[in-house]
């Protein structure tokens, strides 16, 4: 009697604490093997074309999505790039006032001989999000989930190299959304064993006291440190333009751009970490922004 009385006791201590931000860390890490499935999902090729069209077909029907094709100039000449886009309305649109939360992170390769396979790098990120866009019902404001292509550069990070699907989506927010945009979360490389977030250290202190707010709420306090420098990412054009950001990654990778970077390098549980580490920052945002 005392044990049923106890286990149900732990029950309920369990569903108060931990089931608000679920996340399935195990349904992500398939994502991920599918994705290298696709082989080298460089901009322009035809493997991510179609780890794009997986991307998008694996979006419920609830969402709105799309494909926003776009040309760009490369030190190659100009390329088309693909952003993915899934937007989950908000509960009651009178209530959030057209206010909306970008999620986003990318999903191409960095084009290498030898070629990588990229689980971490892009795979974890398109694989967390994908998961994301599947678990996030209408909430107290829109959610915009995106996945950028063109992040990696061919040469070095320039005007015309890198980060393209991300200058390209950020350049096309108009004054009003601009003005809506509570903040934007960005993760990259979120699937390493052993994961440690490092923080960039231009990271706004609303930013940082938000996600450890947010660390605290999910016992993932300790996994996050601050970087030595600032990480130049898909979040900087939109902190150009004065969007709040913060930039969920583990910089600290030793396979990063190696062909060692493959499968037994991530897991599902460090998936599920960011998953629901990005579940309460939504949620910690909205508290401030959309009680
Ligand atoms: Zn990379």
């Amino acid at each position: 009697m005392r044990k049923i009385a106890f286990l149900s006791l732990l029950f309920i201590l369990g569903c108060s604490t931990g089931d608000e931000y679920d996340f399935d860390g195990e349904a992500a890490l398939r994502r991920v093997k599918t994705l290298l499935s696709h082989g080298q999902r460089v901009s322009g090729s035809r493997e991510l074309e179609k780890a794009g069209e997986y991307i998008f077909s694996s979006l419920p029907e609830t969402v709105k999505r799309r494909i926003i094709e776009f040309e760009d100039m490369t030190p190659e000449g100009v390329r088309t790039f693909r952003n993915i886009e899934a937007v989950i309305p908000a509960a009651d649109p009178a209530v959030s006032g057209g206010r909306f939360i970008i999620v986003s992170g990318h999903y191409d390769l960095k084009k290498l001989e030898p070629p990588m396979a990229g689980a971490n790098d892009s795979g974890s990120s398109a694989a967390v999000l994908i998961e994301l866009a599947r678990t996030i019902k209408p909430s107290r404001c829109e959610i915009r989930i995106v996945w950028f292509d063109g992040e990696e550069c061919l040469r070095r990070y320039s005007e015309n190299d890198g980060l393209h699907g991300s200058r390209n989506y950020a350049a096309g927010l108009s004054a009003d959304e601009l003005k809506n945009c509570i903040a934007l979360i960005n993760i990259d490389m979120v699937g390493d064993r052993d994961l440690n977030y490092t923080l960039s250290a231009d990271t706004s202190l609303a930013m940082v006291k938000t996600l450890m707010k947010a660390a605290e709420k999910t016992g993932v306090s300790d996994r996050i440190t601050q970087y030595r420098g600032n990480i130049l990412d898909d979040d900087r054009p939109f902190r150009e333009l004065g969007v709040p950001c913060v930039n969920l990654i583990d910089f600290d990778y030793d396979a990063w751009h190696t062909p060692e970077d493959d499968l037994s390098r991530i897991s599902a549980e460090s998936l599920a970490v960011t998953g629901s580490l990005v579940l309460a920052v939504i949620d910690e945002l909205q508290n401030a922004s959309c009680p």
